[in-house]
């Protein structure tokens, strides 16, 4: 979509809608609306009844995107079954005296400067007194099967990005007018109704805004970015809060004196590709507030995982393997309750020095059991332990020979392994045509 065929949508989108899905809508011009869960809802005219009719073909192009995201989630999981825990810095992950990482912190955590991904020794510097707990992922998914029954009363159109963060594509959507704005406050409303915990919602014309939007008032958030307020919006945004920039890509923009949404759009697309390569084009595309990614019911990435940090480097290639058979085993134990089924299966070795590598294995037909699993293990593991070798051919062999470290191994053996982890991919319902939608991050133990 070109600018003007944007702001065309924009035209629609307010003619069309007996809701524009936000205060603004009838109160016409402020830059920005921003209603949080905290905040009063003027439930009276919250919504535009200015309906028009005519515009059907035009209208049906623009999307109307919540993106729902849980506060907190594993820490309020924890906070909510264990009452002690309520108001006190919570940290779900790994112990603060080991290797592992922060999976999620509570508010009050988050004051200390604790975030998640942060190694937990760091996590327990910075917030002494820190209850760190272990996390029941259990526990998440029953909390994630509720949050999506809920999302499954209004669209079947659900893009899950994790246990507790869903896009929903609710353009079809007819209840409360249409409003897209108060279906999400009614889906928040639900979700403390039944699982007794707190989400937040952004609403927008497509998935980039949705998810800013999410993220806006959080916690608690419940917040709008209409079709005309996109391109107002993302000029003001700092650029490291552009879902895709990360810490790298943020510090080059800074360098080149990129600091915000505007910023940006001064760049040409020519100009940005030289800077950011492929990932230009999103760039220039968000700086101007269009992303035409649509909502996608079936995910490519759906995988369970699991692995392992260990306190001192593992160097024994039988033991490495113990520890992955462990880890599948486990893991075949977990599809096998929630009746999933894979056709891939991926190795991931960590070195002590953090160079990382993976190495799949897929079923042409059929699915993996536990035994298929565990004869690919050793050929994965090989493999994986090879690609960090620095070019010792000597090793060329396919590594499947029993007991046999190669010389390859040798800079592996010298650093060690420090974490080892299994995934299953492509998770099917074992009996379903409908791939089940489900993702699991990769836990830390
Ligand atoms: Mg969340």
């Amino acid at each position: 979509m070109t600018m003007s065929s944007n702001s065309a949508g924009k035209k629609t989108y307010s003619a069309e809608s007996a809701n524009p899905d936000t205060e603004a809508g009838a109160s016409g011009s402020r830059a920005a609306v921003c209603v949080s869960g905290s905040e009063k809802v003027p439930d009276g005219d919250d919504r535009n009844t200015a309906a028009v009719a005519g515009d059907a073909a035009e209208t049906t192009e623009l999307r109307k995107i919540i993106h729902v995201d849980m506060d907190a989630f594993y820490a309020s999981v924890e906070q909510r079954d264990n009452p002690a825990l309520q108001g006190l810095p919570v940290i779900v992950g790994g112990r603060p005296n080991g290797r592992g990482v922060v999976a999620a912190c509570s508010y009050e955590a988050r004051v200390f400067g604790v975030h998640s991904a942060m190694p937990s020794a760091e996590a327990g510097r910075r917030c002494p007194d820190a209850i760190f707990v272990k996390p029941r992922f259990q526990a998440y998914k029953q909390v994630s099967q509720q949050i999506h029954a809920v999302f499954r009363e209004f669209t079947d159109v659900i893009e899950p990005l994790s246990l507790d963060e869903a896009y929903l594509d609710v353009t079809g959507n007819t209840l409360f007018g249409g409003s897209a704005y108060r279906l999400a406050r009614e889906i928040k409303l639900l979700i403390r109704e039944r699982t007794q915990l707190v989400a937040s919602a952004g609403v927008s014309y497509n998935k980039f805004l949705a998810k800013i939007a999410s993220d806006y008032r959080k916690p608690d958030g419940l917040f709008c970015i209409l079709p005309e307020q996109g391109e107002s919006f993302v000029a003001g945004l700092e650029v490291g809060r552009i879902h895709g920039v990360g810490k790298v890509t943020e510090a080059r923009m800074h360098d080149l004196g990129i600091q915000t949404g505007a910023d940006l759009r001064q760049w040409s697309e020519e100009e940005l590709a030289r800077e950011f390569g492929k990932s230009s084009a999103y760039y220039y595309r968000v700086a101007r507030g269009i992303d035409h990614r649509p909502v996608r019911v079936s995910r490519t990435r759906k995988s369970i995982g699991s692995e392992r940090t260990f306190a001192d480097n593992l160097h024994d290639r039988t033991a490495m393997l113990a520890i992955l058979d462990k880890l599948s085993e486990e893991l075949h134990g977990q599809m096998r309750e929630r009746e999933l089924a894979s056709k891939t299966i991926t190795v991931k070795v960590r070195f002590a020095d953090f160079s990382t590598f993976t190495r799949a294995h897929s079923l042409a037909q059929g699915v993996l059991d536990a035994a298929s699993s565990r004869r690919a293990l050793p050929f994965l593991l090989d493999r994986a332990l090879n690609l960090r070798q620095d070019a010792s051919p000597a090793s060329g062999r396919d590594g499947t020979s029993a007991g046999s470290v190669g010389s390859g191994h040798r800079r592996g053996r010298r650093s060690g392994v420090r974490l080892l982890g299994v995934a299953f991919s492509g998770l099917v319902a074992a009996g379903e045509e409908r791939p089940v939608q489900l993702e699991m991050d990769w836990p830390e133990s």
